[in-house]
């Protein structure tokens, strides 16, 4: 093992990571039968992770898995792996931090609590020149086949969208519609548009409820801005004033366009997507504009 080696809890240990071996027929690899949540730190304190437990339980209680750890329980193991790994993060640099159940052997439970580095310097563009975005052919896994309220390992719905998406353009990322051809989500990111100063973003149903979206809205809340949860469809995108997506890593990104045209026209981040980044970054305490730009 090496010393600058990240430890990660599995099944009652904890272990360095090449020492955290998975035996392969267990279901999260055969099936994607795995539950998962993800938060990260800003400047090493981790973020809203009460918030992120919930939605872990939630996805937990859907897939009808039951580990046995309390919320309390897992709060610890995450704190104690953060704990573990930190004096290992280099300065201004920040980790994802995610807890995982997958069905195991059908038996037991494999249980893991893991951190990774946040990729700031393979993101740090989308901050100066925005978002571009593509909508991908496929739809969003509708709710009746799969909810995508419950956060699991099978990611291959996003994944086909991010295959086609990035042989069109390697630096795109996927926005899906749903299956009445409204917008949903893209990979690991919720999406939000602005027209006349009032925010849309779709509504709870069909998409996963990022953590960070919620502490989108709640800023626009406390600024006063006027916000709906509602359907979006394309027409809606092309002709907005703004558009931005919320993610745990990428807190408010602008989105510079989508299937090729450009959003907006007053450069960006738009008025308010920058009103919004700047009151983010007041909240976790850390300017993280300018944690991905340094990175230029
Ligand atoms: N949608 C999907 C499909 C996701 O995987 C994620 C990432 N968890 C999000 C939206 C954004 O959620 P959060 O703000 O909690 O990262």
């Amino acid at each position: 093992m090496s010393k600058q080696e990240r430890f990660t809890y599995l099944n009652g240990e904890i272990l360095p990571e090449s020492e955290a071996k998975i035996p392969f027929r267990d279901r999260g690899f055969m099936l994607g039968d795995a539950v998962f949540d993800t938060t990260r730190t800003f400047g090493g304190e981790i973020f809203r992770l009460d918030e992120h437990l919930d939605r872990f339980l939630n996805s937990l209680k859907y897939m009808r898995m039951e580990p046995n750890l309390s919320k309390n329980e897992w709060q610890d193991l995450t704190m104690k792996i953060l704990e573990l790994n930190l004096p290992l993060l280099d300065k201004n640099d920040d980790y994802w931090v995610s807890q995982r159940v997958s069905r195991g052997d059908g038996k037991n439970y494999t249980v893991i609590v893991e951190s990774l580095p946040l990729p700031f310097e393979q993101r740090a563009k989308y901050y100066k020149d925005g978002l571009p975005t593509i909508v991908p052919s496929i739809r969003r896994t509708p709710p009746d086949s799969m909810s995508p309220r419950a956060k699991v390992h099978n990611y291959i719905n996003l994944v086909q969208a991010e295959l086609e998406v990035q042989s069109r353009d390697p630096d795109a990322w996927p926005i899906l519609l749903d299956s009445n051809g409204n917008i949903s989500e893209g990979p690991g990111a919720n999406i939000f548009i602005i027209k006349n100063g009032v925010i849309t973003t779709p509504k709870e149903q069909k998409i996963l409820a990022g953590i960070s979206r919620q502490a989108a809205i709640d800023l626009a809340q406390e600024l006063s801005i006027e916000l709906h949860e509602e359907d979006i469809d394309l027409f809606d995108v092309y002709t907005a004033d703004e558009a931005f997506i919320t993610s745990t890593s990428f807190c408010i990104v602008p989105v510079s366009s989508i299937n090729g045209a450009e959003i907006g026209s007053t450069g960006l981040p738009g008025p308010i997507t920058d009103r919004l980044q700047k009151a983010y970054s007041g909240m976790v305490g850390i300017d993280f504009v300018e944690q991905y730009l340094s990175r230029l």
